[in-house]
């Protein structure tokens, strides 16, 4: 695996928030002895279960997911909870010079259905996920950022104006409000999933890591320590999380990257008021190592940020650290609320920059979903819907960018993230309070 042991360690959540206000969560026995299934899902996350819902509720297929530690154990249960925009690692205007013009309304479009199909989600499984504001705020985290925002234009917000709107910080030079999005509850929406997909006939087997993948005459058989499942088609959506000999095709053609989490105890009216950040909309700024954060609803607040490049207890704590001292710069007036929660997590990047939706190749039967790039919540979701429908035969069904199978990295991942990392903080330089 790329990081320490401890980033896979399947028995142990993590102590997030999302876990301590989602006490009771469904225990899924591990597979046991010979099964067979129409299709086989390897991870319980927002793809692997909305690819089973859709496998079930469009196709009547016979489903199977494996899932090595409890659903949502993944980045989908420990996540930021932004229902937003996003997937690749390209915006609009990147994607339309590199793949065309075509190719990028589709892709704006998939992301626009991607937070529909959240929303829908949430309403068919009456799932209750503490949907919080609509809309997202794009911060500018230098002068240069805000003037190249004002030149793309959309709704822009100088400091003056976000102070009025309740969203001050002593950091951001401007920002650009879009209304698509929402905030949620991640655990809440991924086990209300497995319980949607379990009502459905999806069979859910916890406590089931994957450790080989075998072709045979019809299909896969896939072995775990306790039993053996064969399918006839195989889909992996293992994302950040993913063993890259599963298959052996996958190796260094992805790169896990961590995020952290840190969040407060509630804030009082007194404190939000003092700083200027009344609001419960989600936020995030410009930077490559971005940070993004939002009020819950309880008034606590959640900051994230990426970065750090390993799992050892020093280093995670050292990086918790500059986290929070980011935080006090930029909310001067919650300096005196603690850090009640922290954790971290992977998301998955590739080297095409964009989701890989498709067949593993020259493995018939054997597919990819992953590589969100950080923003999974809407795109897993709907890229699983679509690998589903890929899988089944509509091959057009995943957005044309993400049918390109990733490119090799052929540079040391470890050193190269490492480097890579210190030149962007270097480059974007320490943020600094507004002048
Ligand atoms: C700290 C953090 C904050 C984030 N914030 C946001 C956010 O605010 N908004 C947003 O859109 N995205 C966010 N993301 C990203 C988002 O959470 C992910 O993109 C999304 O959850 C990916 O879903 P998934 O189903 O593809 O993978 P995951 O949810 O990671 O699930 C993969 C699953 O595969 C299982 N698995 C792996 N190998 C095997 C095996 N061999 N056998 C069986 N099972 C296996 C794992 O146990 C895991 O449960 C964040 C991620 C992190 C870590």
């Amino acid at each position: 695996m790329f990081y320490e042991p401890q980033a896979y360690e399947a028995r142990r959540w993590p102590e997030s928030y999302w876990r301590a206000t989602c006490p009771s969560l469904p225990a899924h026995p591990p597979l046991a002895g010979r099964v067979k299934a129409d299709v086989a899902i390897i991870g319980a996350g927002y793809a692997g279960l909305n690819a089973a819902l859709e496998l079930v509720e469009r196709y009547g297929a016979r489903v199977v997911v494996l899932e090595a530690a409890q659903p949502g154990w993944g980045a989908s249960g420990r996540n930021g909870g932004f229902c937003c925009l996003g997937g690749a690692m390209m915006d609009g205007p990147d994607i339309a010079r590199a793949h065309g013009a075509d190719l990028a309304a589709e892709w704006a479009r998939f992301e626009q259905d991607a937070i529909a199909r959240v929303a829908d989600n949430l309403a068919r499984y009456r799932i209750d996920a503490q949907v919080s504001e609509p809309g997202e705020l794009r911060l500018a985290a230098s002068a240069r950022d805000w003037a190249r925002m004002q030149r793309e234009g959309g709704r822009l917000l100088d400091p003056a104006r976000l102070r009025a709107e309740g969203l001050n910080t002593a950091v951001y030079h401007g920002g650009a409000l879009t209304e698509a999005g929402f905030g949620l509850h991640p655990l809440a929406y991924v086990t209300g999933l497995a319980r949607a997909a379990q009502a459905a006939g999806v069979v859910i087997q916890g406590d089931s890591r994957v450790i080989r993948a075998e072709p045979v005459t019809e299909g896969w058989v896939l072995r775990t320590a306790s039993g053996s499942l064969h399918a006839r088609r195989v889909l992996i959506a293992t994302n950040g999380y993913s063993d890259e000999r599963l298959p052996r095709w996958l190796a260094r053609r992805i790169l896990p990257v961590i995020s952290n989490i840190m969040i407060t105890r509630p804030l009082t009216g007194a404190e939000r008021d003092a700083q200027g950040w009344t609001r419960h909309l989600m936020a995030y700024d410009t930077r490559r190592l971005l940070h993004y954060f939002r009020l819950l609803p309880d008034n606590r607040f959640l900051f994230g940020a990426r970065g750090g490049v390993s799992f050892r207890p020093a280093q995670v704590a050292q990086f918790a650290r500059r986290a929070r001292a980011a935080f006090e710069m930029i909310f001067p007036a919650f300096r005196a609320a603690e850090t009640e929660y922290a954790w971290n997590g992977l998301v998955c990047l590739t080297a095409s920059r964009a989701p890989y939706i498709g067949p593993v190749p020259g493995a018939g039967g054997l597919w990819l979903a992953l590589g969100w790039h950080g923003n999974g919540v809407a795109a897993a979701s709907e890229g699983g819907r679509r690998a589903a429908r890929a899988l089944m035969g509509d091959e057009s069904a995943p957005p044309r960018l993400t049918r390109r199978p990733p490119p090799r990295l052929w540079l040391p991942r470890k050193p190269a993230l490492r480097v890579g990392m210190a030149l962007v903080s270097l480059l974007e330089g320490p943020l600094r309070p507004r002048e």
